[in-house]
């Protein structure tokens, strides 16, 4: 994983603007991947030898998937949602880039904003945006040097300044060599998710065993979670935001509010996501949100469930029918019985997880992705959309994790969804990518 900056800031300073700027050599891609909770972006920068990846954290755009066991976003005020995706981003940051409106001036909520990413100990830059030319500079800026932080100004819109603030982005992150060190230290990191009680704790501990060491608190979180290592056959695993391992204070785990948005955070500090269900308790809505919103996410994740000892013999094959069923749209998505306290099943996690983010790098030669095209096509064509067939030019593949397969195609909106379906299953099979998550999209061409 590549070093995270987000950019943070009120709405309509211009993050999305400087954002699409620095991502721009992939932007076609990203903004395809406005993510299911469009209040976060995240998009890689390359520049200058360097990666890293950036995060809009947006603002305060309204999503389908707000949890409303966290409140409503519109009584809580704009301001507080900020704060709340101000905190989350300094979790798995390595900096922060405080963005402001050089034609507004210092605002009361900037200065908030200020003190807030100063408390968070990481490195900060003061973007003042909307500064349009250099002769603009000194009377645009002025205000804000009472917040004594690093400031840059810049035009994400006209472009000022833009390669200043590319470089002074980049010399907030640490040094390459030691952060893929550190990298190459946790090895493969998995997160695992799920509802209080279902066993995550119990499950990292069985599979650590004795051979766990923890690494690190995570800085400011009320909870004790924590990111354990071990390692196997010398290779490295981390499990990242292990709640509950270390004090196993139960008491507090099982009042802890459950919520789809918050838990699905860690997520995005690993590599692969274990999602945790009770077998004994059954599926919930709530299990079915997060499994529909990692899969929309792209998430590279693999379902397991827990506590299969509870389960009668007899009554297996029916339990298994229901996660099975409720994978039906997504057959892709690996399931597993275990049992912490048994050990059944639990060897397997770590090789799934392995599978999974290696099939994440699949990168498909010209060759065969030719081929590819032509072979789908012949077997079974577009069908045939307002008397008009669907007619397939060529496909590239835009990316990788998740591997993301272009299509162009003379009418992008004529496609049907079966047909996607057909062309994903058949993309899955020849290019062996059997649990990892797929992007297909079709651009129109002439
Ligand atoms: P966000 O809500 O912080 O993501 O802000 P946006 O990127 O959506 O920008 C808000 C508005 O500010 C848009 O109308 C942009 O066109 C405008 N804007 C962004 N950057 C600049 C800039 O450098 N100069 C000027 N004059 N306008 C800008
Ligand atoms: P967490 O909140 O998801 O971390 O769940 P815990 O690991 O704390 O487990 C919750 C409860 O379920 C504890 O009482 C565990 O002993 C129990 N438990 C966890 N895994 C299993 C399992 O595989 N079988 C059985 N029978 N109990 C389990």
């Amino acid at each position: 994983m590549y070093p995270k900056i987000a950019l943070i800031g009120r709405p309509n300073v211009g993050k999305s603007t400087l954002f699409n700027r620095l991502i721009r050599s992939n932007r076609a891609i990203t903004h395809d991947r406005p993510g299911v909770t469009r209040d976060r972006m995240e998009g890689t920068v390359k520049r200058n030898g360097r990666t890293w990846t950036v995060i809009d954290t947006g603002g305060i755009h309204l999503d389908e998937n707000h949890d409303a066991t966290e409140g409503p976003i519109e009584l809580r005020g704009f301001e507080a949602e900020i704060l709340r995706q101000t905190q989350e981003a300094m979790s798995e940051c390595v900096a922060l880039c405080l963005v402001v409106d050089g034609r507004d001036g210092l605002l009361p909520f900037d200065r908030r904003l200020a003190d807030y990413v100063r408390r968070s100990g990481l490195p900060v830059l003061l973007a003042v945006n909307k500064v349009d030319g250099g002769e603009l500079e000194d009377m645009l800026t002025a205000e804000f040097h009472e917040l004594g932080l690093p400031m840059v100004a810049m035009s994400g819109e006209h472009g000022f300044n833009m390669r200043g603030f590319e470089e002074d982005l980049q010399s907030l992150l640490p040094p390459e060599d030691e952060w893929e060190a550190k990298e190459e230290e946790a090895g493969l990191k998995i997160a695992m998710l799920g509802r209080p009680n279902a066993g995550k704790s119990s499950l990292v501990n069985s599979i650590t065993g004795g051979n766990r060491m923890i690494v690190s608190d995570v800085a400011g979180t009320t909870r004790d979670s924590v990111d354990v290592t071990y390692s196997i056959d010398g290779k490295r695993y981390t499990f990242v935001d292990t709640a509950g391992v270390r004090r196993r204070s139960k008491i507090v785990d099982s009042v802890e509010r459950y919520s789809v948005n918050s838990s699905i955070k860690s997520s995005t500090k690993a590599h692969v996501t274990v999602l945790v269900l009770d077998g004994q308790e059954g599926l919930t809505q709530q299990d079915k949100r997060l499994i529909d919103l990692l899969d929309e996410r792209k998430t590279p994740f693999m379902v397991v469930v827990n506590k299969i000892d509870l389960v009668k013999q007899n009554e297996l094959a029916a339990v298994k029918k229901v996660y099975k069923d409720a994978l039906s749209y997504s057959s892709h998505i690996p399931i597993l019985y275990v049992s912490a306290l048994t050990r059944a099943n639990l060897k397997r996690i770590i090789p799934l997880a392995e599978q999974i983010w290696s099939e994440c790098h699949v990168r498909v030669p010209t060759g065969l992705l030719n081929r590819t095209l032509e072979a789908i096509v012949t077997k079974q064509q577009p069908p045939v959309v307002n008397r008009v067939r669907p007619k397939f030019f060529y496909m590239t593949q835009a990316e990788t994790n998740p591997p993301t397969f272009v299509f162009f195609v003379n009418d992008a909106d004529r496609m049907k969804d079966a047909y996607i379906r057909y062309m994903e299953r058949s993309l899955r099979k020849m290019f062996k990518i059997e649990h990892a998550p797929v992007r297909v999209r079709f651009r129109s061409s002439h």
